[in-house]
C-alpha cells in the first residue's frame, strides 16, 4: 500500500507542464481562446492526477494523448450556449427550437445590421433624424390596409402595452373560452392582471355569445378582447363570438376591441387545409380597433409583436413610457422589413420564407426529398427507409392540422433510444422523433443543405 502510493505520486511527477502543452501545435491550432485552452489543460490535468491517485489510472497518457484531450474539451466548451441543430421532427414552428427560421434575405439584413453602423435612426439623404419602423409601418399598411402599427419585442409585450394603454384601472370581458396559456407561461387572466386591469370572465369554457359580452358592458369597462385560442381546440358542442360581432358591439358603446390573433398569417394558407388562423386584414377590416400577432410564428420572421390598429389608440401606445421598455432592436428591425418586403409577392413569400416554404411543401417533393436523403444515407454505409409520416404545424399555431409527409427512417444494430442519444451529441445535434421504436427524421423540417451532414453523420454512428 505504502509503496504503491510511493509509486503514483513518482508517476505524476512525469506531467508535462501547462505551459509546455500551450506551445504544442495541436492546443495553438485549436479555435478557441487562450485562456479557454489553458483551463481545459489544467482540467485534463487534473483529471489524471485525480484517477492515478485512486488507483484507476496505471500510465500517465504522454503530452500529445494529453493535448489532444484538451484541445477536444476546449472545443466542445466553445460551442456551448445556443447553435445550429436539424430539426427532424416535422414540427415547422418548435418553440423549443427558436421557432421560425428567417429567409435568407432576413438573415442577411440582421448580419448587416449587426456588422455595420446602420441608418437606424438617420435619413441619410436629408442629413436628419429619421423614424426607425417609418418603412416598416408603410409596408404593414400596404399589407394589411391598417391605419397605424408599432412593433414590439414580442406578442405578449404587444398585449402588455396595448391592455396598460387601453384598460388600465378598468374592466376588460374575455370569454372564458379563450382565458387561455400560450408559449412559456403567456396566460391571458396574468397579462391583464400585470396591466392593473380588470378581468371579467364571460360565457362558458365551451359557449360564449355576444349577449354574455353585452351583459358584462358597464361604466368601468375599457376594451373588449378576443384571444385566438392557438394551441388547443374546442371540437363538438361549442360557440363564440366573432369579431365583427364583437366590433359592432365595441362600436354601440364606444368600447375599443383588442384582438389577438396569436399567428398572424399574411397570406392565405386555406389551400394547405388552414382555415382557422384568423387572417390579419380580414380581423381589421371586420372593425378589430386594435390586433396583434407574434413576428416568429406563421409570419416566419424575426421575434417581435406586431401591433396594427386605428391611430388613436396605436399612438396612445407610443407615448406611453413601457413602450420604450418594449421596442425592438435594430436586427429585428432589419430582419422584419426584408421578411415584409417579399410579402408583397404571396408566391415568392412561400418559395422564400422557410416556414411557409415548409408548410406548402407539395408532396411530390416530400417523397421525392425522402428518397434522396435514403440514397445518400446507404451511399454512406448505413440503411434506412422511407415511410410515411404526419408533421404538425407546432408553436402554438394550428393545433389539431396533420400534414402528411414522409420521413427516412434509420435501420442499424442500436435501439431507437440509443441512436437519437448519437444524433443529439453530434456537434450540430441531429433530432428526430421516435415512434414504434424507429427513429423517424421528417424530411418536410430538413433543409436540403444539411442532408450531406445528416447521411455521413448516420453512416459514422451505424459503423
Ligand atoms: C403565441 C401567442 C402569444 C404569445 O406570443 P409571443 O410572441 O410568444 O410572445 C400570445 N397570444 C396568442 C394568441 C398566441 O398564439
Amino acid at each position: 500500500m505504502f509503496q504503491g502510493v510511493f509509486m503514483n505520486d513518482n508517476k505524476l511527477g512525469e506531467l508535462p507542464q501547462v505551459d509546455r502543452l500551450m506551445s504544442m501545435d495541436i492546443i495553438k491550432e485549436c479555435d478557441a481562446y487562450r485562456y479557454e485552452k489553458a483551463d481545459a489543460l489544467r482540467d485534463v490535468l487534473s483529471d489524471i492526477r485525480k484517477a492515478v491517485k485512486s488507483g484507476k489510472m496505471d500510465e500517465v497518457p504522454d503530452a500529445g494523448c494529453i493535448a489532444r484531450s484538451a484541445a477536444e474539451l476546449a472545443k466542445k466548451r466553445s460551442r456551448r450556449g445556443i447553435r445550429k441543430l436539424i430539426n427532424g421532427t416535422g414540427v415547422i414552428l418548435h418553440s423549443n427550437f427558436g421557432r421560425a427560421c428567417m429567409s435568407k434575405a432576413a438573415a442577411d439584413a440582421a448580419r448587416s445590421a449587426a456588422l455595420s453602423f446602420s441608418t437606424l435612426e438617420y435619413d441619410a439623404e436629408k442629413k436628419s433624424r429619421g423614424s426607425r419602423t417609418a418603412l416598416i409601418e408603410e409596408q404593414l399598411k400596404e399589407l394589411t390596409d391598417c391605419e397605424a402599427s408599432l412593433i414590439v419585442n414580442n406578442n405578449a409585450a404587444a398585449v402588455l402595452l396595448i391592455l396598460s394603454t387601453v384598460a388600465k384601472n378598468g374592466n376588460v370581458p374575455v370569454s372564458r373560452g379563450e382565458l387561455v396559456e400560450i408559449g412559456g407561461g403567456f396566460r391571458v387572466p396574468e397579462i391583464i392582471s400585470s396591466c392593473k386591469a380588470n378581468l371579467r370572465a364571460v360565457g362558458t369554457t365551451n359557449k360564449t355569445r355576444a349577449n354574455d359580452y353585452k351583459a358584462a358592458i358597464g361604466k368601468k369597462t375599457k376594451a373588449l378582447l378576443k384571444v385566438h385560442t392557438s394551441n388547443f381546440k374546442i371540437t363538438g358542442f361549442s360557440e363564440s363570438v366573432s369579431i365583427k360581432e364583437l366590433a359592432e358591439l365595441g362600436n354601440a358603446h364606444g368600447i375599443p376591441v383588442v384582438y389577438d390573433i396569436g399567428s398572424g398569417a399574411l397570406v392565405d394558407l386555406a389551400e394547405y387545409g388552414i382555415n382557422d388562423e384568423p387572417c390579419v386584414r380580414q380581423s381589421l377590416k371586420d372593425g378589430a380597433d386594435i390586433v396583434s400577432f407574434s413576428g416568429d410564428k406563421l409570419l416566419g420572421g424575426p421575434q417581435c409583436g406586431i401591433i396594427l390598429g386605428s391611430k388613436k389608440y396605436i399612438q396612445k401606445m407610443k407615448d406611453n413610457p413601457l413602450y420604450r421598455a418594449l421596442r425592438v432592436g435594430k436586427m429585428t428591425i432589419a430582419a422584419l422589413t426584408a421578411t415584409l418586403r417579399v410579402y408583397k409577392d404571396p408566391k415568392a413569400a412561400k418559395q422564400e420564407i422557410p416556414a411557409l416554404a415548409m408548410l406548402s411543401m407539395p408532396q411530390d417533393t416530400l417523397r421525392e426529398r425522402a428518397e434522396r436523403l435514403c440514397g445518400m444515407i446507404s451511399r454512406c454505409g448505413a440503411k434506412a427507409v422511407v415511410t410515411e409520416v404526419k408533421s404538425v404545424a407546432g408553436g402554438g399555431a394550428l393545433p389539431g392540422l396533420e400534414l402528411l409527409s414522409y420521413a427516412v427512417s434509420p435501420s442499424c444494430k442500436m435501439s431507437a433510444a440509443l441512436l437519437d442519444e448519437r444524433l443529439r451529441m453530434l456537434p450540430v445535434p441531429i433530432i428526430g422523433r421516435i415512434e414504434d421504436e424507429n427513429l423517424l427524421l421528417d424530411v418536410r423540417t430538413l433543409f436540403e443543405e444539411d442532408f450531406e451532414y445528416i447521411a455521413s453523420a448516420l453512416g459514422n454512428v451505424a459503423n
